[in-house]
C-alpha cells in the first residue's frame, strides 16, 4: 500500500519513536506513583522522571519548572484557567462576580468553558476578529471592565493558523488589572514560545500536537496563587490538579518538548517552505483557490484554502480515497455540518466556509508527500468539478 499522506497534523500527530521509547518503561518496570518518593526506591525514580519532564517543558517555554502544572490535555488546561481564575477573582477580588474577555474564534475548549461560566452567572465579552483572523488589541482595551479577571486570546488559531499579537494584548490586560491567558496548543514547538516575551500569566499546551502522546498537557501558571484548582483531589501539582500522575504521558510530553525545542529552528523553516510550495502549486494548478487567513503571520504548518465551487465534505472523502487525509473545520467539530465558527468569524459566507479545507503539516511530512499532494489534489478537484 502506498504511504498515506497525512495532512491533518493540527488535529493530532504521530508519537515520535524516541518519545515512545521514553514512555514504555513507565508502563511496566517503572510503575510506581511519584508521590511515594522518599520511602520507595521505585517512587524515587518516578519522582525524578516527573521533575525531569517538568524541566523539559519549562525549557521549551522559557519558564521555571515550578510554573508547570501537568494536566490531561489542552482542554483541561483551558477549563482550569478560565474557571479557576474567575472563581478566585469572584471570591477574593470582586465580591462575588467576575468578568472574562475572550474572542469569537477561540477553540471550543475556551468557548464552551466560557459558556459554562455564563451559565454559572459570570459575564463574558466576546471580541471579534478581522478578515485575516487578527484580534485588534484596541477591541480588547474597550472590552475591559473594572471587574475583568482574565483575558484569554489564543496564540495561533487551530483552523487558519493566524498568530495573534499576544504581547500587546497582555500589556493592555495588565494595565486594566486583568490576568492574561493564551491557548498555545497550536503554536508550542512550532514557533518560539517564550512566556516572558509574550507577557502571559497562563498558557495552555497539549503534547499530541507536537509528536507527544494524547491525553496529557500543561497549564503554565506564572503565579499559582491567582487561581483555584479545577480538578480537586490529592495534593499532586501543589494541590492545583488532583489525580495520580499519568507518568507514561508526562515523560512522553517531556521528551517531545525536548525534541521540539531542538528541532524548532529547522522545522519552522522546512515546514513553511513545504507549505508555501503546496499553496503556490495548488493556486497555479486549480482555478479559484484563495487563502484563508494571513500569508505572513501564520504558523508554518498550517494552510487553509477556499476552492471555489467545491463542497469540502465531498473533497475530503475523494482525497481520502486517494490516500490523502485533510480536514474541513476543526477536528472536534468534524461531526457537525455547520460551517466552521472560525471561518464565519473572519467573514466567510456559509458557501465559502464549506468550500474550505485545512492542510496541516508536521514533523513526519516529507517533500515527497507534498509533491504527491500537489499532483493529486488538482486532479481530484477537476474530477469533482466535472461531475457537478
Ligand atoms: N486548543 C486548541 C487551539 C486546539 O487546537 C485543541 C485541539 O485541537 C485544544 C485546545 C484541545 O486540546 P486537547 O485535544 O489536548 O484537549
Amino acid at each position: 500500500m502506498e504511504r498515506i499522506i497525512y495532512l491533518d497534523n493540527a488535529a493530532s500527530t504521530a508519537v515520535d519513536k524516541e518519545v515512545l521509547a521514553t514512555m514504555l518503561p513507565f508502563f511496566t518496570e517503572q510503575y510506581a506513583n511519584p508521590m511515594t518518593s522518599g520511602h520507595s526506591s521505585l517512587g524515587d525514580v518516578a519522582y525524578e522522571a516527573l521533575e525531569k519532564a517538568r524541566s523539559q517543558v519549562a525549557a521549551l517555554l522559557h519558564a521555571q519548572p515550578e510554573q508547570i502544572i501537568f494536566t490531561a490535555g489542552g482542554t483541561e488546561s483551558d477549563n482550569t484557567v478560565l474557571k479557576g481564575v474567575l472563581e478566585y477573582a469572584a471570591i477574593h477580588r470582586f465580591n462575588g462576580k467576575a468578568h472574562l474577555v475572550t474572542t469569537r474564534f477561540e477553540h471550543h475548549a475556551i468557548l464552551h468553558s466560557a459558556a459554562a461560566l455564563e451559565r454559572w452567572g459570570y459575564e463574558v465579552t466576546y471580541v471579534g476578529v478581522d478578515s485575516k483572523g487578527f484580534v485588534d488589541p484596541d477591541d480588547i482595551r474597550r472590552a475591559l471592565r473594572p471587574d475583568t479577571a482574565l483575558v484569554s486570546v489564543m496564540h495561533a488559531n487551530n483552523e487558519i493558523g493566524t498568530i495573534e499579537p499576544i504581547a500587546e494584548i497582555a500589556a493592555i490586560a495588565h494595565a486594566g488589572g486583568a490576568l492574561m491567558h493564551t491557548d498555545a496548543v497550536q503554536s508550542v514547538a512550532h514557533i518560539a514560545t517564550d512566556v516572558d516575551k509574550l507577557g502571559v500569566d497562563f498558557l495552555s499546551l497539549s503534547a499530541h500536537k507536537f509528536n507527544g502522546p494524547k491525553g496529557v498537557g500543561v497549564l503554565y501558571a506564572r503565579n499559582r496563587e491567582t487561581f483555584l484548582p479545577f480538578i480537586d483531589g490529592g495534593g499532586q501539582e501543589w494541590g492545583m490538579r488532583g489525580s495520580t500522575h499519568n507518568m507514561p504521558g508526562i515523560v512522553g510530553l517531556g521528551k517531545a518538548a525536548e525534541l521540539g525545542l531542538q528541532r524548532l529552528p529547522s522545522e519552522e523553516r522546512r515546514l513553511a517552505e513545504l507549505r508555501d510550495h503546496l499553496f503556490h502549486a495548488l493556486q497555479e494548478r486549480i482555478p479559484g483557490v484563495t487563502l484563508n487567513g494571513d500569508v505572513q503571520k501564520r504558523v508554518p504548518q498550517n494552510l487553509n484554502i477556499q476552492i471555489e465551487g467545491i463542497d469540502n465534505e465531498a473533497l475530503l472523502v475523494a482525497l481520502n480515497e486517494e490516500g490523502i487525509i485533510a480536514a474541513g473545520g476543526s477536528a472536534c467539530t468534524a461531526q457537525e455540518t455547520v460551517p466552521s465558527h472560525v471561518l464565519t468569524a473572519i467573514g466567510c459566507s456559509t458557501k465559502e466556509a464549506k468550500a474550505s479545507i485545512r492542510l496541516s503539516l508536521g514533523y513526519m511530512t516529507t517533500g515527497e508527500d507534498i509533491d504527491r499532494a500537489c499532483a493529486a489534489i488538482p486532479r481530484v478537484v477537476a474530477k469533482l468539478r466535472s461531475l457537478a
